[in-house]
């Protein structure tokens, strides 16, 4: 599906209503936008992400810290 909007004075667009209703997306609710490499934005529901490489996936919390499981190998390589 492939909506055409314009972005206000702000920067902002709106996210179709028949997508908000088909995934959920509720009023309020954090989002994260990341650009990728091409330029193309990509926004998805709020995760936690890495705090070190910036991954969302295999994350784990440790006091108040996001840590993926690559960067939590190589800090207890880095340590022992
Ligand atoms: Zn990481």
């Amino acid at each position: 599906m492939t909506v055409s909007k314009k972005l206000d004075s702000h920067g902002r667009i709106t996210v179709p209503k028949a997508l908000r209703l088909k995934y959920g997306w509720k009023s309020g609710m954090s989002v994260d936008v990341e650009m990728k490499a091409d330029g193309t934005p990509a926004v998805r529901p709020h995760s936690p992400t890495c705090r070190f490489c910036g991954a969302y996936q295999n994350i784990h919390r440790f006091k108040d810290i996001y840590i993926c499981t690559d960067c939590a190998d190589e800090l207890k390589g880095s340590i022992l």
